[in-house]
């Protein structure tokens, strides 16, 4: 090697000793700590950055083997097992942990936070159940501990558990707890309602809301039980609020509000709303429903009319399926007409077929039906209604 730059690197190291000897005591810790790290852990982590679990599991087994002390790594390894459905091994090597991590408190309690999961992964809900119970009473891992209860009580429908929990180990300040908490209350609102105890069921809902003022649902159920009781002119003005408060809800609440006009022999006053709704808010389902109500009572030519001015300022999807149900229904077409708007009419349904008209905020996921509990990633609320073609 040639000496020559030996002597322009001698300064220059020197002066990153002095820049090295001006960190903090930590960092040196810190990068003391990061060199006793075998570099079969570095790869075991790369591997599953890269999602290739297999090797992944490969070396961090290769770190157990020559760590005594590996007891992190060794939970890292059960998570992984669990992750691939090896529900065996990761409950043998978190029991395993468990005898091992007695002398340190929160060691022992991470182990047992992953036990507790690889229960519930394999279905036996009482033991993971008892076992984040556990956890919450050793102080240790209690906010990750009660989500999982959550999820379990969730799971098993059992939502006085599931609001125990948030009153007993949860501050219910936060946004979402309060929201989770309030369709606990939705939920056995609904069960009541379906009972026929509506005095039980308004009760319920009262508490959902005072979880949550601004949970919809509560007041959706609320105008139910009104409408259920007779009373449809207040079921009626509660489920106008929730439009005139998010009109992303049109969809769930337009035809209950169609109903409750019904019931009170006022056509006149619900045409009037529906054209209102279509105004406001372009609502191809309000759309659709006054198309009903003009073709049984001015008959096809009107509703077509109608329709197709509706449509060339908000075209939807369903508004002209429902156009070309209208026109082929007419006297005057030819066969070969009639078997072209055919055509084009079940081209449309498949299109509908084959789009979503809901999405969760929080995943991603799409579907054509509205829950108020995502499916994907279980959580309340998230799901919103795309403003699309679809109406
Ligand atoms: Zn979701």
């Amino acid at each position: 090697m040639d000496t020559w730059w030996l002597i322009i690197l001698l300064p220059l190291s020197a002066l990153s000793g002095w820049l090295v000897a001006q960190y903090s005591h930590r960092e040196k810790v810190a990068k003391t700590s990061v060199k006793k790290l075998p570099s079969a852990y570095f790869r075991g982590l790369n591997y599953l950055l890269n999602e290739q679990s297999d090797d992944a599991i490969d070396a961090l087994k290769s770190v157990v083997a020559n760590q005594s002390d590996s007891a992190e790594v060794q939970l890292s390894l059960g998570n992984l097992y669990r992750r691939r459905g090896e529900i065996e091994k990761a409950t043998q090597l978190h029991e395993n942990l468990l005898t091992v991590t007695k002398s340190d408190e929160s060691l022992h309690a991470l182990a047992l936070y992953e036990l507790a999961q690889d229960y519930q992964k394999a279905g036996v809900l009482d033991r993971a159940e008892n076992l984040y119970l556990e956890l919450i009473d050793s102080g240790f891992q209690t906010n990750a501990a009660c989500m999982q209860l959550l999820q379990i009580y969730e799971q098993e429908k059992d939502w006085n558990h599931a609001i125990s929990v948030i009153d007993n180990y949860m501050a219910d300040n936060t946004e979402p707890t309060r929201v989770r908490k309030s369709h606990y209350f939705c939920e056995l609102a609904e069960l009541s309602i379906a009972d026929g105890s509506f005095n039980e069921a308004k009760k319920f809902l009262q508490q959902a809301s005072l979880s949550d003022s601004t949970n919809f649902r509560a007041i959706i159920q609320t105008g139910r039980i009104e409408a259920a009781l007779g009373h449809h002119k207040q079921a009626m003005n509660l489920w106008k609020q929730v439009i005139e408060k998010d009109s992303l809800y049109v969809r769930e609440v337009i035809e209950h509000i169609a109903n409750a006009y019904r019931a009170l022999n006022d056509e006149k006053g619900l045409n009037r709303y529906l054209s209102s709704v279509i105004d406001q808010h372009k609502s191809a389902k309000a759309m659709l429903l006054l198309t009903e109500n003009i073709l049984k009572s001015a008959g096809n030519q009107k509703a077509e009319e109608k329709l197709e001015g509706w449509l060339r300022n908000n075209p939807s999807i369903p508004g002209l399926i429902k156009l070309l149900e209208i026109k082929l229904n007419s006297q005057s077409l030819s066969t070969k007409q009639k078997r072209d708007l055919n055509l084009l009419s079940r081209l449309l349904e498949n299109v509908m077929r084959s789009r979503f008209a809901y999405q969760c905020r929080q995943c991603g996921f799409s579907g054509r039906h509205f829950y108020w509990h995502c499916p994907s990633c279980r959580s309340w609320n998230s799901i919103t209604a795309q403003r699309t073609v679809l109406g």
